[in-house]
């Protein structure tokens, strides 16, 4: 059979579900929000944005009356959708943060190891069992060019004290069995990997045991001002609040001024059955490091505690008018390329099957890295737009949020990243033409070497671009 034939087959009985979140002992839904009540802090969305906000108000402001209020279920969104590394960077890479903010990159830097730490250590205060591990990642060279991209990108990293290697082929190799591996860089400070939605689900029982009260299957329909209070409303109910953060990202939420900043990406990911002793030998792979090619469309993947392998990324698709549904979870385009370049990877799989299959949409910003917003003299406060890199950043994000609605300055309020709003998104149609053409030529710069062409080397100019 050919590779193609492989993978139809090995996708053909994937169900069309989340693997994370599709378990027996998910938590019983919480209430819905039936008639009017007051607090003094509103979250609107229950992601890892929002539940950090809650979990981090509650314990610098212990008693604060805090409700979150979620459209769907905890963790709906791409908080329980994800790949799972949890990475120390706030810039969405370090190459990214040097780019926008050299400045003030050490700072970032120590702020995202702090902010690492912090949640590896609320993880231990609150006893939640999420398989968080630290374990190093590695950038793996699959073409010529990205043996030179990786030395570049050694050089980075060692400038802000990582603990760095690069690995050449034999090295290489010998971590991990793949016939496309020319070479990698591994990286062994400063990322774990999770399983996200246990992690929402541990930061909901701990926001809970702090006090906070969540609704769930309530979505907030519009954020009001009513005499010197907020009132957001759902369809059942109102909160009168003092203060609200919108912690929405992708989904457009009740606050109109996020979607001029960010924009719904969909990111697609395969889940494969576990491996069986001879498969787990075939592909080596024994200290379970996070693993990530180094093309601009690039492939994440990643084995769970109970030996499968979670395969994604590559094409990061938009659809026209930022449209959310959930028809684009599935992409037979998509799943079948990520199903073929799965077994280019690893062809000593052959047989092995794809479980689960789903996606779902992160915020993109045109700098690729989180934005803050206010509105209603301060008293609203949104946060979002992490690209792909929000399973850790999403909680420094929500620090800063709290800093801004309780109208604090800090060191992160003062930082150019939090202070600068990103330039906006064009409106439609010029936004979905211009994501169309980036798309187009990132794909011709992978083919090409990495050289960058003409329409990549002006958006790099004006510091601004897609991803995902
Ligand atoms: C397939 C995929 C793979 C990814 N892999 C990684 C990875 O490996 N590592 C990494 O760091 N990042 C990854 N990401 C990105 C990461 O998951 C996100 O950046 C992060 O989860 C964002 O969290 P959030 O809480 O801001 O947003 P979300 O998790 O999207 O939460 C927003 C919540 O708001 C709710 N909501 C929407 N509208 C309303 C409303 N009107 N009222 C109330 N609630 C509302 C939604 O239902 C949702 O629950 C991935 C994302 C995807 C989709």
């Amino acid at each position: 059979m050919t590779m193609h034939g492989w993978a139809k087959q090995a996708l053909a009985g994937a169900r069309p579900t989340v693997f994370w979140s599709e378990r027996a002992d998910a938590p019983a839904a919480a209430p819905e929000l039936s008639g009017d009540i007051t607090a003094e802090l509103v979250v609107v969305g229950a992601g890892l944005t929002g539940l950090w906000t809650a979990v981090q108000a509650l314990e610098e402001h212990p008693g604060l009356s805090v409700v979150i209020l979620e459209a769907e279920r905890c963790g709906f969104g791409a908080s329980s959708r994800n790949g799972g590394f949890c990475d120390g960077s706030l810039t969405h890479g370090l190459a990214n943060g040097m780019s926008h903010w050299p400045d003030e990159i050490r700072d970032l830097v120590r702020m995202g190891r702090e902010n690492l730490d912090g949640i590896e250590e609320s993880l231990g205060r609150y006893r939640i069992d999420a398989d968080f591990r630290r374990a190093p990642e590695v950038g793996v060279a699959t073409q010529e060019w990205h043996l030179d991209s990786l030395k570049g990108a050694l050089e980075h990293h060692l400038s802000v004290g990582d603990d760095v290697e690069l690995l050449d082929s034999a090295m290489m190799q010998a971590r991990v069995h793949s016939p496309s591996y020319l070479g990698g860089l591994i990286r062994y400070n400063d990322i774990a990997l999770v399983d996200p939605a246990r992690l929402c689900w541990g930061l909901r029982t701990a926001a809970e045991s702090l006090g906070a009260q969540l609704f769930e299957n309530s979505p907030a329909t519009s954020v009001g001002s009513e005499s010197s209070s907020l009132s957001v409303a759902t369809p059942n109910g109102r909160v009168i609040a003092e203060r609200v953060v919108n912690a929405t990202n992708a989904y457009a939420g009740p606050v109109k001024q996020t979607r001029r900043y960010m924009i719904p990406v969909y990111d697609h990911v395969l889940m494969t059955e576990p491996l069986d002793q001879m498969q787990l030998t075939s592909v080596g792979w024994e200290e379970g490091e996070g693993i990530g090619d180094a093309s601009n469309q690039f492939h994440y993947y990643r084995m769970t505690e109970d030996g499968r392998i979670l395969w994604g990324g590559y094409d990061a698709t938009y659809h026209f008018g930022s449209d959310l549904d959930p028809r684009h979870d599935q992409s037979e385009d998509t799943h079948g390329k990520l199903a073929q370049h799965f077994f280019e990877t690893f062809p000593q799989l052959e047989g092995l099957r794809f479980t689960h299959r789903w996606g779902g949409p992160v915020a993109t910003t045109t700098h690729f890295a989180p934005a803050w917003g206010t509105s209603q003299s301060g008293r609203l406060v949104w946060v979002g737009g992490y690209t792909g890199l929000g399973v850790g950043s999403s909680r420094f994000g929500a620090r800063v949020a709290l800093d801004l609605v309780f109208g604090r300055t800090t060191e992160r309020t003062e930082l150019k990243m939090v202070s600068k709003k990103p330039f906006p998104f064009p409106p439609e149609p010029v936004r979905w033409a211009g994501v169309q053409m980036t798309r187009k030529a990132i794909q011709r710069s992978d083919d090409h070497e990495g050289r960058r062409g003409l329409w990549l080397s002006l958006l790099d100019k004006f510091g601004v671009g897609f991803d995902s």
